[in-house]
């Protein structure tokens, strides 16, 4: 029984993961590269995300909010034991995502569980994480209010914090921009330790209504980060101040 965790946003080849579960060569490769692999008790699953137009289908694995939205193989069903045992695994579903097929490293997003799962085919799933025992910082900016909405297709409302919450994009805005508040500096790590370490909001700044059904996020023109008091500031207004509006009134 292998009980390992990996760390939520940090990056895993296949290569890293053999070694840390000592899998032998000849074991290696097969199902491990072809989407998801069950490991003892322990699912892995390797997706790349965001390749919607650039792998030949019409659909493509993405973060919708914190939830992943993913595609199983090809002619894969719901009703095969491999996607049945997700309903209920005896360990871990651990997922992790790339943008860049050509990249070896993935990047670990968490211990998935079924939120949504779809009769198609491929099967369609969607993930959610939130595990209590993984840290997943994205989860928290739910606290500050987002009262605006936009509406997706004719039906569908969701609220624009989606944005600020999809791990991917929130990794690559911090990767860029650090963990400092970009309105008033402040440093979670600074003041609170370990603790504080990683943790800040993202905000979204594009206004809603200049978005359209197509809209990709790119997380180092659209993504800032905020401490959640300039965070719950910037969204006291409606319209959303602007980072610089809040700076000009902290002085
Ligand atoms: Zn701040
Ligand atoms: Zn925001």
């Amino acid at each position: 029984m292998v009980n390992i965790t990996y760390s939520v946003g940090k990056n895993y080849s296949r290569k890293d993961i053999y070694r840390i579960l000592n899998i032998p060569r000849e074991q290696q490769g097969g199902n491990w590269d072809t989407g998801y692999h069950r490991y003892e008790n322990d699912w892995f699953i390797f997706a790349n995300i965001n390749t919607k137009g650039r792998t030949g289908h019409d659909y493509a694995n993405r973060f919708i909010g914190n939830d992943l939205e993913w595609y199983g193989k090809n002619r894969s069903k719901l009703s095969q034991p491999s996607i049945q045992s997700f309903f209920n695994p005896a360990g871990k579903i651990n997922i992790f995502v790339r943008e860049d097929n050509n990249n070896p490293n993935f990047t670990y997003v968490g211990n998935g569980r079924i939120k949504e799962a779809y009769d198609t085919s491929p099967v369609k799933i969607i993930w959610r994480f939130d595990d209590p025992n993984e840290n997943h910082p994205e989860i928290l900016s739910e606290e500050v209010t987002h009262p605006e909405r936009f509406v997706e297709g004719a039906t569908k409302q969701i609220n624009v914090n989606i944005f600020e919450r999809n791990p991917i994009a929130r990794k690559r805005c911090i990767e860029h921009f650090g963990t400092s508040c970009v309105v008033c500096n402040f440093n979670f790590f600074e003041k609170y330790g370990d603790l504080g370490k990683d943790f800040i909001h993202v905000h979204h700044l594009i206004p809603l209504n200049e978005i359209g059904e197509e809209y990709e996020i790119d997380p180092i023109k659209h993504l800032r980060p905020v401490c959640p008091n300039c965070h719950a500031m910037i969204h006291k207004r409606h319209p959303a101040l602007t980072i610089q509006e809040l700076r000009e009134m902290l002085k």
